[in-house]
């Protein structure tokens, strides 16, 4: 018996979408659990799986395993809070943490799960091409962020998978910073990290955006970071080592002497979370198979100066990549 709490894997393995909720799976049975106001959408969604009200809780989750004789449990670890696990907890049961047995799961994606993620690329491409006519010096991040946001719902974008990253700049050193009341000039760097969500399916992508004419130094790390994640995706390949990835994008920067200015991963799979399993950064474990859907994103981010980051999606092949990500590299407003 596995039970399971995060919305994605409700979703895919059950096929609910309501986010709340518990789903049970036992080697012939599968029950799924939910209060009274996921109770309709559940009945409705679910396929070959009992659906359970809960009134009380997961105490009830509980009684029910005490009832069923369910000894041996296994937990979505990552998913479950220490709350939650304490209202469950029972001395008859020998609970299991399952991390690293659950992550790849999700991974190779399916014809259908790569359609929808092509369809939220092409969302929210269509809904930056939109926003880039609008960008000139005076608008703030925060207002051209909301922009984007705005398109990408308008288009089809079922929720945002992320909140819209615009930084500008010196501002743009910093990795995953929030949009802020920062006014954008001339001779700064842009840097849009955007993604929209259809059927479930999320999609990633960053933008470095040169504002005019920029700074020589910032313009040789944009040709470094370009290089690097030219390199990483010309070597991607189903068998390929996920730190093997990494390394081709790590070594260009490193032997321009920026190693210490990439302090992130090359990238992340792409799914019905914005970063799920694999990581590829050179501690992970694994290797690429055909079908995962991975970012590819190394960036360069030098403190009270200015970073630049590009950011693709790509299909693994057997033989190498699709690009899903169809922007140019080079924007210049
Ligand atoms: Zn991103
Ligand atoms: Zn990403």
């Amino acid at each position: 018996m596995i039970l399971f709490f995060s919305s994605e894997n409700l979703i895919y393995l059950s096929g609910y979408t309501g986010g709340e909720g518990i789903l049970g799976i036992a080697e012939d049975e599968v029950w799924l659990f939910v209060d009274f106001r996921y109770f309709e959408i559940a009945q409705e969604e679910v396929r070959d799986c009992e659906v359970r009200l809960l009134k009380k809780g997961l105490k009830e989750v509980r009684e029910f395993l005490r009832e069923r004789n369910l000894k041996k449990i296994g937990l979505e670890a990552k998913a479950i809070t220490l709350f939650e696990f304490e209202q469950l907890h029972d001395p008859a049961f020998n609970f299991i943490p399952l991390s690293k047995e659950l992550e790849a799961l999700r991974a190779k994606k399916t014809p259908e799960e790569i359609r929808l993620i092509k369809k939220a690329v092409e969302v929210a491409e269509n809904a930056f091409k939109e926003v880039l006519k609008l960008v000139k010096p005076g608008m703030r991040e925060i207002e051209i962020a909301i922009e984007l946001e705005y398109q990408m719902k308008k288009m089809g974008s079922e929720s945002l998978p992320f909140q819209v990253i615009v930084l500008s700049g010196e501002r743009t050193s910093l990795p995953h910073g929030v949009p802020s009341e920062k006014v954008i000039k001339e001779g700064e760097l842009l840097i849009f990290d955007f993604g929209a969500r259809i059927g479930g399916y999320a999609s990633d992508e960053t933008r470095t955006v040169f504002l005019g004419e920029v700074e020589t130094e910032l313009k040789r790390i944009y040709e470094i970071v370009r290089e690097a994640q030219q390199n990483a995706i010309k070597v991607i390949k189903a068998g390929l080592s996920f730190k093997e990835v990494d390394k081709a994008a790590r070594k260009l920067i490193e032997d321009a002497g920026y190693g210490n200015f990439f302090g992130h991963g090359t990238g992340h799979g792409v799914g019905l979370a914005v970063h799920e399993y694999p990581s590829l950064s050179p501690d992970s474990e694994g290797e690429l198979q055909e079908g995962m859907v991975v970012t590819v994103e190394p960036g360069i981010y030098l403190p009270q100066k200015g970073g630049v980051r590009i950011e693709d999606l790509v299909l693994v092949k057997e033989d190498g990549v699709e690009i899903l990500t169809k922007l140019d590299h080079h924007i210049r407003i």
